[in-house]
């Protein structure tokens, strides 16, 4: 019996030990295979589906289970971690310069997908009666109105997400204003309420880890079955949405960043071979914490911005201007549109350029959590991701390749953060000139 069950858990740990990217990726192009194949025997795949369904919907449940509470804990870590003091000039110049950014990386997703409209013509098709349809979208007057919660404890239970991303700013900005209260036990306790809320945060990122370790077979059993249902025809696709990605990617870097360097008289590409060892570091960590340590250093020796700028710009670089993700969340959630079939229309546009760039400022930087966050977009848009439905459907496609499309974002990201620090330490004629 001890025997067996030791034997159980070696042939276990062969999964867990097995690189987590590399199993998502079989698992993809498992499902590809396993689906095209099913897509010649109609009655095959129909039985595969009805028996599989169950294991590729609990895996969409388990992600919108953690919607909310990361939200929450990442948004109000995020606000409460700037204090107040630091809001100066620089401060100030900083939250502008990561807002701005991040808005206008929302644009260049939706116009580039506009014009290339990845996803158009696979009509992916939910369940008869699944509730993931497109609800009704609300207009855009209500929808900055709606922002507002009347009551904030209410939206937490319907998960109503920017009310909530609202109220969890409200909240960090005013708690990092009690954290620098000049009564010490008051600061004390609102330090004390920062670092729970900033373990909360981390202990959601370990539950999304958790749920992570299942994600190969979610993905598996998800594409699939989009695959039974659409033939190879969907691979294509596939890599135009990841193509459409990177081409805003790049579109970031060369014009926003150019033009705003350009501004300062500062050439993009010194720019650009001062903050490569960084930005490759993103690209293969997948994540713009992890690559902090070396955003300071190559800031400071290659870019030659100072300490004092770099010290408060960086890590809250790291945490809230997500600029790659932000392209990320617009063009996925076009695409996701357009494969059901149902093209956002202008208004639900406009609330993606207010949702995605909230989503981006509460995107933690470890890998994949801009994944979760474009469920949230996709609610705001009435874009439900319901088990069974077509949107459940088309998310699984984005979240099978979202590896790849997460090294370019997170590169990105971490690119903005550095082109932030230059300006701005530009702007305050702090950069040491010698290095360009
Ligand atoms: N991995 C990204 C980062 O660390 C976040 C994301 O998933 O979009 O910046």
């Amino acid at each position: 019996m001890s025997n067996e069950t030791k034997k159980d858990g070696h042939f276990l740990s062969w999964y867990f030990k097995a690189n987590l990217l590399s199993r998502i990726m079989i698992a993809l192009i498992l499902g590809i295979i396993v689906g095209c194949i099913l897509g010649t025997a109609p009655d095959a795949a129909s039985s595969f589906v009805k028996y599989s369904r169950f294991f590729g919907d609990l895996f969409i449940r388990l992600l919108k289970m953690i919607v909310v509470p990361v939200i929450v804990f990442s948004l109000i870590t995020g606000a409460a971690s700037i204090a107040p003091s630091q809001l100066g000039r620089v401060g100030l110049k900083t939250i502008i310069f990561y807002l701005g950014t991040s808005a206008f990386a929302v644009v260049i997703g939706l116009i580039l997908a506009n014009i290339l409209q990845p996803g158009t013509g696979l009509n992916i098709l939910g369940e008869a009666g699944a509730a993931g349809k497109v609800s009704e979208s609300p207009a855009l007057s209500s929808v900055l109105l709606n922002i507002v919660p009347t009551n904030p404890v209410e939206s937490l239970a319907k998960g109503d997400v920017l009310p909530i991303i609202f109220f969890a700013l409200v909240f960090g900005v005013a708690l990092a204003i009690v954290r620098d209260s000049k009564n010490e036990l008051t600061a004390k306790t609102a330090d004390a309420l920062y670092h729970l809320c900033s373990v909360c945060a981390d202990t959601m990122y370990k539950v999304v880890g958790g749920i992570m370790q299942y994600a190969p077979v979610g993905v598996f059993v998800l594409i699939a079955i989009v695959f039974a249902q659409q033939g190879p025809k969907a691979v294509g696709p596939l890599l135009f949405v990841t193509l459409t990605t990177y081409i805003g990617l790049i579109l970031q870097i060369v014009i926003c960043y150019g033009l705003l360097l350009l501004l300062f008289r500062l050439g993009l590409i010194k720019f650009l071979k001062g903050c490569y060892e960084a930005s490759i570091t993103a690209f293969v960590t997948r994540s713009s914490s992890g690559t902090l340590p070396i955003t300071l250093r190559v800031s400071e020796e290659k870019l030659g911005a100072p300490r004092s700028v770099s010290s408060f710009t960086l890590p809250l670089g790291a945490t809230v201007n997500m600029d790659g993700t932000a392209i990320y969340l617009a063009v996925c959630a076009m695409f996701i549109g357009f494969a059901i079939g149902q093209p956002l229309n202008m208004s639900q546009q406009l609330t993606v350029v207010i949702t995605a760039t909230l989503a981006a400022i509460g995107t933690a930087g470890v890998p994949g959590a801009g994944a979760i966050m474009l469920l949230m977009v996709l609610e705001s848009v009435g874009l439900n991701v319901a088990e069974g439905s077509a949107v459940a459907a088309a998310y699984a496609m984005i979240l099978g390749i979202d590896a790849l499309l997460d090294m370019g974002r997170t590169s990105v990201n971490v690119t903005g953060d550095m082109a932030g620090v230059c300006i701005i330490s530009k702007s305050e004629k702090v950069l040491d000139m010698k290095k360009w």
